[in-house]
């Protein structure tokens, strides 16, 4: 019915060609949170292990259980660990990213209560994105915290709010710069510096030269970088594809779909798709905003997007019933087809419904 085709080889060409953005010595997080941008997790870790990763990110520790549980030993971060899941994240050997005070403390309880010393740990700065993360001022409490037996610091990182713009961004600079000063006094208050890293997928391409110890690849893995210039070295891994459940002539004045979405100012040949918004086609992609490809011809979704089926206006396509139609792929982007959603890649490949099938492809 619906397909998410992965093709394992392409994530192989992404992994190497962000690898030729980096220094031999700068490890590559592969970040798989939100079953790895939809695809997959477990499959998707397991590759990425096989290539040549060297740590996973996950979001919740909830993920990276649920990767612990199919057999995956490989260092996992948790960028943003909650209270109520530290005692997990423990027993499944999990590393948090401790942003605020509070869960410092709640750590630090954790740690003591189980009686657990030297645990890996990650040092989250907020430089600018006003998300999560302890302010620069917060320094030398962290280094003072950090003396205790409980905590090995593996890293101190922080996120950039707009990796992506073009150069020079007056809010990256910023951002770095303050970056590097709190990687001044982490480097000066010990003899063992943790690894630093400030880079997601789009820095890798746009800040090499701040890629420090490591950097933190999500989208990019998948074959989507923000900017069509890196987008072009890369390969998509995931396609989309649906088949044509029935076709419909619609006479002219007559209207598709529900609330009278779309009144057909001729008589049109309408197909309908076994997918809708609850698989993640959200309603902004209707009323012609969006197209598929169908033969190589693009046809436009038509009308409100219903919750399990949606409509496509195919006149002039010589098609039929059980035809192959194309969301996006390889060959057409999902960022462009994103767009005409007025979102970006990332929430459409993470907000693909588990009725889609994922097959995989080595
Ligand atoms: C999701 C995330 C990333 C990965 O970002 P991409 O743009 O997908 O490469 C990196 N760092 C943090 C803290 C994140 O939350």
């Amino acid at each position: 019915m619906n397909t998410l085709n992965i093709y394992l080889s392409n994530l192989n060409h992404n992994y190497e060609c962000i690898r030729k953005q980096l220094r031999n010595s700068t490890q590559c997080i592969g970040v798989v949170k939100a079953n790895a941008y939809g695809g997959q997790s477990i499959e998707i870790a397991k590759r990425l292990i096989q290539i040549g990763i060297d740590k996973l990110a996950v979001a919740y520790a909830e993920e990276g259980i649920q990767l612990r549980n199919h057999g995956i030993k490989t260092p996992i971060m948790v960028f943003y660990p909650q209270k109520d899941s530290l005692a997990d994240l423990i027993t499944f050997d999990l590393e948090p990213c401790i942003y605020s005070r509070n869960m410092f403390l709640a750590l630090e309880q954790q740690l003591n209560l189980l009686q657990v010393k030297n645990y890996p740990i990650h040092i989250k700065y907020n430089t600018g994105l006003n998300r999560v993360g302890f302010p620069s001022s917060d320094v030398n409490w962290v280094l003072d915290k950090i003396k205790q037996p409980y905590f090995k610091l593996e890293s101190v990182y922080s996120h950039l709010a707009a990796s992506e713009e073009e150069r020079p961004s007056n809010g990256c600079l910023q951002q770095i710069e303050q970056f590097e000063k709190i990687k001044k006094e982490h480097t000066q208050a010990t003899k063992s510096p943790p690894k630093f890293h400030l880079l997601n997928s789009s820095g890798i391409f746009n800040y090499p030269e701040y890629q420090y110890d490591a950097v933190r690849c999500g989208i990019a893995l998948h074959g989507y970088a923000n900017q069509p210039k890196w987008d072009r070295l890369l390969k998509p891994i995931a396609e989309l594809k649906s088949k044509i459940s029935q076709i419909h002539q619609v006479q002219k004045g007559a209207a598709v779909g529900y609330n009278n979405g779309w009144v057909v100012p001729k008589t049109s040949r309408i197909a309908t798709l076994p997918l809708g918004h609850a698989d993640g086609i959200g309603r902004h992609f209707g009323h012609h905003r969006a197209s598929v490809l169908i033969q190589g011809k693009k046809a436009p979704l038509v009308g409100n997007i219903c919750m399990d089926m949606l409509m496509i206006d195919i006149s002039g396509i010589d098609c039929e019933e059980g035809d192959e139609v194309s969301f996006f792929g390889p060959s057409n982007s999902a960022e462009i087809f994103a767009a005409q959603g007025s979102t970006i890649s990332y929430e459409l490949l993470t907000g693909l419904g588990p009725r889609i099938k994922r097959i995989f492809h080595q």
